[in-house]
């Protein structure tokens, strides 16, 4: 399939550099909050071209470019951190730190992000405004969204739009996919801890038995999504570890049980939350047994504004044509995008980056993933031609 977008001479001119410097992150991949090369890479990048950069929130950068006349300021962020996974490609630029690999892309959100700077570097005296690239650690945990939030990059001036982007395998490369309102779930952990009281595995008459409790809460659990949640809203509660028990003939006196709950609206994740609770110590309690919960709040949802996300699909329709540009379906995974979102009107973009004939369409997270390298100019066009229409840039006048 060949790529019909459209770019200009500048984002051709950057490109070799933005697939340089993808490759030279891929092969030095970083943990959260460890991020020190990869902060040292971006920081000489932008100086280069002439943004001023401030480190925040440890490994995190910040970088500010002012337009000739005063105007809106526009936030884009690009997470920078790599996975604690042994990387499973054969290719030049394989992970060289055993055991990490960029298997979420965001060696590519750097590099695009990198060359959407040089290029708007270069138009400077067309921008009436002032950009902030958020370069942000930990996004997969344990989030450096609200830590740099904290630092004040949302502040001074003040962040009046915030736009994020992810490479995105789920859609082809050429493909560009954008929604208003929700586009990732909140994602919360819970611990359920059951406890009865031990005995023999013969006499459970003498017992309260935590690993049938721990059976039937989970059971019921599931009634949350199928007969709480309104049937046209979202939510998932998964069960991901059951513990109980030490040998075939002892009931134990504890059983654990540990999940993730997902959900898309603030009201829909504080009902499920409220109905957790109730079910757990219900169904315990109505077996003779005590059930004690931890609640972990994490990401919340991730909500487009509707305003931004059609000036990014406009952005995006420049670059690769109304046919190629998709509404984006919503994926129950989370983001801590979304802190900067809850603040600031905005929009998270996907770009397309699969590629079924090159091999190149593995999911996320995956030891083999990877994308094809030629969405990556087409994302620093897309990038520069949102900050373009915020900041009206001299093409768009
Ligand atoms: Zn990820
Ligand atoms: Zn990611």
């Amino acid at each position: 399939m060949p790529i019909t977008s459209r770019l200009t001479d500048e984002v051709r001119a950057v490109a070799t550099d933005v697939i340089a410097t993808r490759r030279d992150l891929h092969r030095h991949p970083e943990m959260g909050f460890r991020e020190t090369r990869t902060s040292g890479l971006i920081e000489r990048k932008l100086r280069a071209c002439g943004w001023e950069t401030r480190r925040i929130a440890g490994t995190g950068i910040l970088g500010i470019l002012r337009g000739e006349k005063p105007g809106p300021t526009m936030l884009m962020r690009a997470d920078i951190d790599a996975l604690p996974v042994r990387e499973l490609n054969d290719v030049p630029y394989r992970s060289q730190n055993e055991g990490v690999m960029h298997a979420c892309g965001h060696d590519g959100h750097v590099a695009a992000a990198l060359g959407a700077a040089a290029v708007l570097a270069r138009r400077r005296h067309a921008l009436t405004g002032v950009l902030k690239l958020m370069f942000q650690p930990a996004e997969e945990g344990p989030g450096g969204a609200m830590p740099m939030i904290e630092a004040g990059i949302l502040d001074k001036p003040k962040v009046d739009a915030a736009f994020a982007m992810h490479m995105w395998n789920d859609l082809p490369v050429g493909k560009i996919g954008v929604r208003s309102g929700p586009v990732f779930a909140s994602a919360d952990e819970y611990t359920i801890r059951i406890r009865g009281r031990g005995g023999h595995g013969a006499a459970p008459h003498q017992t309260v038995d935590p690993v049938v409790a721990a059976a039937h809460v989970t059971v019921a659990l599931q009634s949350i999504v199928s007969r709480r949640v309104h049937p046209l809203k979202s939510a998932v509660v998964t069960v991901g570890q059951i513990h109980g028990g030490v040998r075939h003939n002892i009931i134990s006196d504890a059983a654990t049980l540990n999940g993730t709950v997902r959900a898309l609206e603030q009201p829909v994740r504080a009902m499920v939350k409220r109905e957790l609770y109730r079910i757990a110590r219900g169904v315990a309690a109505s077996l003779g047994a005590t059930a004690e919960i931890e609640w972990r709040d994490g990401y919340p949802p991730t909500v487009n504004d509707r305003r931004m996300a059609e000036l990014a699909r406009a952005a995006a329709v420049e670059v690769v044509g109304a046919r190629n540009v998709i509404e984006q379906e919503i994926t129950m995974g989370a983001e801590d995008m979304s802190y900067v979102l809850e603040r600031v009107p905005g929009c998270y973009w996907l770009l397309g980056s699969a590629n079924t004939r090159k091999g190149l369409a593995y999911p996320h997270h995956s030891a083999r993933f990877d994308f094809d390298e030629s969405s990556l100019p087409i994302g620093v066009e897309v990038w520069v031609k949102i900050a373009e229409r915020l900041l009206g840039g001299a093409s768009r006048r």
